[in-house]
């Protein structure tokens, strides 16, 4: 990519029930550079929003469905999750998106490493499925926010150095609420962009996607997501370490008020 794009988790909620149309005028009015298409409840657009969309020249990602787990007992659930990830991509490819992200699956108390290998198989069979119609978009596991939840960063890494089209979706706020609020300084910010640098070379740097939000968390992990100023997130070194590592991709903002803090953000950005 050419530049750090920033982009709303969904369609701007100012407008309303009005739709892609109104979303991208309002992106436009905001100076906003485009927007992740959230198929969170299931892969399902319309035709057309479809056409809307292809038509938008705005930079696209999408989300697939929350019911994905890689690491399922029953094979049954393996599969639909493997569909709803190549899905996900088939759609978002059409529409000449940039990169789809996903949460890959859950321990269910097993080790880590079996876990890996079975998240590994998973993401084999959906890149090959992907080459085979020659769809090229980047394929993200993200980084997550609940120990429970299989994605620290270094499994994310050791995933993406192992498959041409698979890189990291790095979910700053998961990885600040994942250990209970590590991981918020500039030097740790810029030990991630260093990290990934480093292992997964310049590609990975000029072609990020990040979601980053306010957040609310404890020894858990991840509650909510918050607008930044109700939360401690730091996103003001964050973005600092964002330019002075001159990373370009697509930062999604996930917070609640979806389009005021994807602005603050770029704002606060453009400012340095
Ligand atoms: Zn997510």
């Amino acid at each position: 990519m050419e530049k750090l794009n920033f982009l709303t988790a969904g369609v701007p909620l100012k407008a309303g029930a009005k739709g892609y149309g109104a979303g991208f005028e309002i992106l436009n009015e905001m100076g906003l550079d485009g927007l992740e298409l959230e198929f969170v409840r299931g892969v399902r657009i319309s035709d057309k929003s479809r056409d809307i969309v292809g038509a938008s020249n705005k930079i696209i990602t999408a989300h697939a469905p929350f019911y994905v787990n890689l690491n399922s007992r029953e094979e049954d659930k393996i599969d639909a999750s493997i569909q709803r990830i190549i899905e996900t991509a088939e759609t978002a490819y059409s529409l000449n998106g940039f990169s789809i992200t996903f949460h890959a699956g859950f321990y269910l108390g097993m080790d880590k490493e079996s876990v890996y290998k079975q998240i590994h198989k998973g993401i084999e069979v959906i890149t090959a499925e992907l080459e085979k119609v020659n769809n090229k978009i980047w394929i993200r596991p993200e980084t997550t926010g609940k120990a429970t939840q299989w994605g620290d960063l270094e499994e994310i890494i050791r995933l993406s150095k192992e498959f041409e089209t698979v890189l990291p979706c790095v979910d700053f706020s998961h990885l600040h609420a994942r250990y209970n609020g590590i991981s918020n300084t500039y030097d740790e910010f810029a030990g991630i962009f260093e990290k990934i640098g480093k292992e997964l070379g310049q590609t990975a740097l000029d072609n990020f996607h990040a979601h980053i939000a306010g957040i609310e968390y404890g020894a858990k992990g991840e509650k909510k997501h918050l607008n930044l100023d109700e939360s401690d997130f730091n996103y003001k070194d964050l973005l600092k370490a964002f330019k002075d590592f001159n990373i370009k991709g697509a930062i999604v903002c996930e917070s609640p008020n979806i389009e005021d803090d994807a602005k603050l953000m770029k704002d606060y950005y453009t400012s340095l």
